[in-house]
């Protein structure tokens, strides 16, 4: 059977619940799936504050914005939720195909389709990295703050963007010594407040590091670090080892962009984004006409910009199936977040971004 459905969202983080909301505001039925045993994607197992303006609830915890536009979404009765689906394929006809809890093989024909799959996180390709103790810095985040388990005692943290200073100070939080935190880049990468507390916190950041080896006989016991040239060559000589029972990658994230392969959109490589993201419109449309994204799909960002651009697509796809509004209202509407999204981005992370829009945002 296949189920015709006005507008489907796939994926259930802040963009995807974002557009929903939206989508719902204007009186357009929605199916949203998601992979996730909790709707909210990254947003769960965020326990920090976020920065932005009001628009994009700064000052409020991933956790808690989660809980909140959740609430807004469950009460709406045209409001279909599957959880535990993942969406598995898109077919030339325009149907998607899911499957839920492993059991139920699912079709979906929507007249609009959003993909907000958000990323994937990158691994690092060293000496022993599938040694049971390494694992992706959102992998860590999972297992302390939604199933309350500690990863380790005593960690090494690889990378020192945003992901890597808030999941080192999460673990610190959480009980588990931070041996280090080295990023191979001359500087850090993420917010200096994140910085500051780890430092406060008596953690060294080594910028112009890297990890050179693992050991362990069954699992991680200690690594090896070394300080690298501009050219990320190591300098020999200032090889050290360091002992630790978690190594917790945080080195970049992927947009996950399967589906809108699938569908055909049109997609380009663009180093700012994360990787190969779809080319869109300002309304968040790609080259097939029905199909919108937002959120990391479209560029690794921030829930704060995620959530936005889930605005920005919702409303687009609500006008785009005849939902009652004028064109100056739903102008008027657009711009808002449009402004929102500009301030956001006016810091030096944003101003990366806007470079790397420049070769994707068409017209
Ligand atoms: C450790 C960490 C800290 C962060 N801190 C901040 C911060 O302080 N402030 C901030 O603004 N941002 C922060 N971010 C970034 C922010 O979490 C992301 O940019 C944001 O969650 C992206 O939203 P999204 O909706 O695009 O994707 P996600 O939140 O990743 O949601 C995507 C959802 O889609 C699901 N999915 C994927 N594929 C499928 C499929 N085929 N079928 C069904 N479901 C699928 C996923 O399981 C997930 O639930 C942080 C990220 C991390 C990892």
């Amino acid at each position: 059977m296949i189920r015709e459905s006005e507008m489907l969202v796939v994926g259930g983080g802040p963009a995807g619940m974002m557009a929903a909301l939206q989508g719902l505001d204007n009186g357009i039925a929605v199916t949203l799936i998601d992979d996730g045993i909790e709707i909210g994607g990254q947003l769960i197992k965020q326990t920090h504050k976020f920065f932005g303006s009001e628009m994009e609830y700064a000052g409020t915890r991933g956790i808690e914005l989660g809980k909140m536009l959740k609430e807004k979404l469950f009460n709406y009765d045209n409001f279909t939720y599957l959880g535990k689906t993942t969406a598995t394929g898109y077919y030339e006809d325009g149907v998607v195909t899911a499957v839920r809890e492993d059991k139920e093989y699912m079709k979906f024909r929507p007249r609009v389709l959003l993909i907000a799959t958000g990323a994937a996180e990158r691994p690092l390709a060293i000496p022993n990295c599938d040694l049971p103790g390494v694992y992706g810095a959102g992998a860590v985040q999972t297992l302390m703050n939604l199933y309350g388990v500690l990863p380790g005692k005593r960690a090494l943290m690889i990378g020192a963007g945003n992901i890597g200073l808030i999941v080192a100070y999460q673990l610190l939080q959480a009980g588990t010594g931070v041996a280090a935190v080295v990023e191979a880049m001359p500087c850090i990468g993420g917010y200096l407040v994140h910085a500051s507390k780890i430092r406060r916190s008596g953690v060294p950041i080594l910028c112009s590091h890297t990890i050179l080896d693992i050991q362990g006989s069954d699992r991680v016991e200690r690594a090896k670090i070394v300080k690298v040239d501009d050219n990320w060559n190591p300098l020999p000589g200032t090889e050290k080892w360091l002992e630790v029972d978690l190594i917790c990658v945080a080195v970049g994230l992927t947009p996950l962009t399967d589906l809108l392969w699938q569908a055909g959109c049109e997609m380009r490589y663009v180093s700012e984004l994360g990787g190969e993201v779809p080319v869109r419109n300002r309304e968040m449309q790609t080259s097939v006409p029905h199909i919108f994204v937002a959120g990391d799909a479209a560029g690794i960002e921030e829930a704060s910009s995620a959530i936005l651009e889930g605005g920005i697509a919702g409303l687009a796809m609500a006008r785009y199936l005849g939902a009652p509004m004028t064109d100056s209202e739903y102008r008027e509407n657009s711009a808002k977040y449009w402004n929102e999204l500009e301030n956001f981005r006016g810091g030096p992370i944003g101003r990366r971004i806007l470079e790397g829009l420049k070769k994707v945002l068409e017209h």
